[in-house]
């Protein structure tokens, strides 16, 4: 309550005073309904005796959630805010974008190698269409399997130094359907506070107990497990190969030397490292000179440097034959589209004959944090690799910096509540391997002005 009241504050009147009613009546129906944080199971709702008197019950615009939703909008104009959200982008989205026909440089798409648009991964796409059509028609289990499939696993497989890997249609459903799948009620999950939602929903759905370890603490991780290990059968500790929105990476050897002495899994969420760490871009195990096999759960995106859609789980044999025989996301749900698997194997292909293109992304990172520090923007504990936030410290000042550097022909994205907590509100600067030092260079000075004025 305390952050919305602060993320409020600058609405005036009756506005500020309804937003305030109506979180405090969703805290309220939430605690009635006995909802919690942690993801032991609910208790069972008593059953309802009459029809409820009251319409709203029955219709979506009284939902709380959206209620709350309009209310910050109307907050947003207010201020002369424009929403930043679901502009469209009439091509692809690379270091520059074309927006309602006029040219961005774009810090908001995360095609960190320029891959997407690459001619060898269009053609590639081009020609799975041809020779398989634009789906498979089919979970990969009954009559869904093609030959891209297996050879974009095996690249992975081989990325990674493991036995085996399987591919899923989403990133997100990826963790959810993985996690949930290999944990439940008698099991721990310990993750970075910083860990994604998807994680977050697979721990939810799986029952297990869920526990955050302070970012890139493996000392805290620790005292965690001291306690806790012993009342839990299985564990699993959950951290990102390069965290999405700080950009910073963990000190994975120490996780993996924890994780071995209490006997626990660890899973890698590498959506924003492959590509991006490693001297060829092979993510974090290759950065740390560790071994696939230090790893348990080796789990990625595709959306990302591999310019597709889709989700991977890498690792022993048996981990990967269960998913693909239990995981609901996987078996009851269709393989993934041909023309999605052979650009995502392409862009794997051309990131393992170019390593030049990793080396120029961490170079333009490098370039975009130094200056970004020299002129004193606080980019919290990012390590200048692909992404570096500019932390404003309010939703507000994110959605006016945002909107004056739009203006100046410059695309980022404000990151505000619930996304963030509210003083940790920012604008997240997607590096590309493409973006030209001038670029960058005009870009953190229209960033510092545009700070100054504000
Ligand atoms: N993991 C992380 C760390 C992410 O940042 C994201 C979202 N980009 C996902 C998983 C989900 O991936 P996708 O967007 O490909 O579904």
């Amino acid at each position: 309550m305390k952050e919305l009241r602060s993320s409020i504050g600058f609405l005036t009147g009756g506005l500020k005073e309804r937003l305030i009613q109506e979180a405090l009546a969703l805290r309220t129906r939430r605690a009635e309904s006995g909802a919690r944080d942690s993801a032991s199971p609910e208790p069972v709702a008593p059953v309802p005796t009459a029809v409820p008197a009251s319409e709203s019950v029955a219709r979506f615009d009284q939902l709380p959630g959206y209620r709350q939703l309009r209310l910050l909008r109307a907050g947003a104009a207010q201020l002369g805010i424009e929403n930043p959200f679901f502009r469209i982008h009439e091509g692809i989205g690379g270091a520059t974008t074309i927006i309602a026909g006029r040219e961005y440089i774009n810090y908001s798409s995360y095609n960190y190698l320029g891959l997407c648009g690459h001619p060898q991964v269009q053609a590639a796409a081009g020609q799975a269409i041809e020779r398989y059509g634009t789906s498979v028609s089919a979970s990969r289990l009954v009559s869904g399997e093609r030959p891209i499939h297996r050879e974009l696993e095996r690249a992975l497989a081989q990325a990674y130094q493991t036995e085996d890997c399987v591919a899923f249609v989403s990133g997100h459903a990826t963790n959810v359907s993985a996690i949930a799948t290999l944990f439940g009620a008698r099991d721990l999950v310990l993750h970075d506070a910083l860990i994604h939602n998807s994680v977050l929903q697979g721990i939810t759905l799986s029952g297990a107990r869920r526990m955050a370890f302070a970012h890139n603490d493996a000392q805290a991780l620790e005292e965690l497990l001291r306690e806790w290990r012993g009342r839990f059968e299985r564990v699993l500790i959950v951290l990102e190969g390069v965290y999405g929105m700080d950009g910073d990476f963990p000190d994975l050897p120490r996780f993996v030397d924890v994780k071995r002495r209490h006997r626990a899994f660890l899973m890698v969420d590498e959506a924003h490292s492959l590509g991006v760490l490693g001297a060829s871009g092979l993510g974090i195990r290759e950065h740390f000179g560790l071994h696939g096999s230090d790893v348990d759960i080796w789990m990625g995106t595709l959306s990302k440097t591999l310019a597709s859609c889709g989700g991977f789980v890498a690792g022993d044999s048996p981990l990967v034959e269960h998913l693909k025989c239990l995981a609901p996301g996987f078996l009851y749900s269709v393989g993934m589209a041909p023309p999605v698997a052979a650009a995502a194997l392409a862009a794997l292909e051309v990131l393992q004959a170019e390593p030049a293109r990793v080396h120029r992304l961490r170079e333009r990172g490098a370039l975009f944090l130094d200056l970004a520090r020299e002129q004193g923007i606080d980019t919290g504990t990012s390590a200048g690799l692909a992404v570096i936030p500019a932390v404003t410290g309010s939703s507000i000042r994110a959605g006016r910096l945002a909107q004056a550097l739009f203006r100046r022909g410059i695309n980022v994205q404000p990151i505000v509540h619930p996304a963030v907590p509210e003083q940790a509100s920012r604008l997240r600067f997607f590096v590309s391997s493409e973006h030209t030092p001038e670029q960058i260079r005009a870009t953190v000075q229209a960033l510092a002005q545009e700070s100054e004025k504000l």
